[in-house]
């Protein structure tokens, strides 16, 4: 997935009544790198209000938003829709969480442009806006679930972003190559020598001792560096014990 792909999306604000509001959508959506704002809309919103609230850095977002009549007309050319709501004693439609609405729609960003639809501050989205989604949901919230627009709309796209920017993350790391098992079974076999070298336990002990570091090392999933990392180790205690007896010998001599 390229970092283009959160193009594909649009905030779609329905029937807002405060231009205010739409500058804070606007601001949140440049925030989250989202970049198209469709607002539905009998008559164009006081431009002094909206840019104020959007500041600069949202102002070619403002410049941009495409003005529809109807939210028939507004939606048509989007390929997945998702409805926003308030959570309601009785819900009129079955709600997911956004969280999980957020992880099935980013698979479909490469090819489908996504169209997230707010509600008005006092109406919301009625039936018959509902009608257009493929999806409605919810951000959960306490007792008290309707949020103000412009932080729904902030939620929604934080949301996004963050899962947006996780993936990519993951895309990205290379899957780590690990040790092979012959370079492991090499280091295992310098361990017991090492251990039997410092006299770290007695002969009897050695398989069940080696089987606990195998037990603990192999869990690690050890890459090729790490494990001759621990060979040096060893081979310095080896040479270590063996210049200290060295020494004891020549005491032991003199
Ligand atoms: N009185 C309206 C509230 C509208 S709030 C109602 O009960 O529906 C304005 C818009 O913000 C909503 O239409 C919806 O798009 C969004 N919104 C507010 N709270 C939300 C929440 N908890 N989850 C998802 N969207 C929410």
């Amino acid at each position: 997935m390229n970092k283009n792909e959160l193009k594909n999306i649009a905030i779609v604000l329905v029937r807002p009544k405060y231009p205010e509001n739409i500058g804070a959508a606007a601001r949140s959506a440049a925030n989250m790198g989202i970049t198209q704002l469709v607002v539905v809309t009998p008559s164009p919103p006081d431009q002094e209000r909206m840019r104020k609230m959007a500041t600069h850095h949202a102002s070619q977002l403002i410049d941009n938003i495409a003005y529809f009549a109807d939210v028939a007309e507004a939606l048509a050319s989007f390929n997945w829709v998702v409805g926003t709501s308030a959570r309601q004693g009785r819900q009129r439609h079955s709600q997911k969480g956004v969280r999980r609405v957020v992880a099935e729609l980013l698979p479909r960003l490469e090819n489908n442009s996504v169209a997230l639809v707010f509600g008005s501050e006092d109406r919301g989205l009625t039936n018959e806006d509902l009608k257009f989604c493929n999806v409605v949901t919810s951000i959960p919230t306490a007792d008290f679930s309707s949020l103000n627009l412009a932080q729904a709309v902030a939620v929604v796209c934080y949301e996004l972003y963050s899962q947006f920017s996780q993936s990519k993350k993951e895309a990205k790391q290379p899957v780590a190559k690990l040790a092979s098992s012959r370079e492991l079974e090499t280091m295992y076999a310098l361990l017991e020598q090492t251990l039997s070298r410092m006299n770290f336990l007695k002969e009897a002990d050695y398989p069940y001792w080696m089987h606990n570091f195998r037990h603990f090392l192999g869990r690690l999933g050890l890459r090729g560096r790490e494990v001759k990392f621990v060979r040096r180790f060893c081979q310095q205690v080896v040479f270590l014990a063996d210049k200290l007896e060295d020494v004891e010998k020549r005491a032991g001599s003199g």
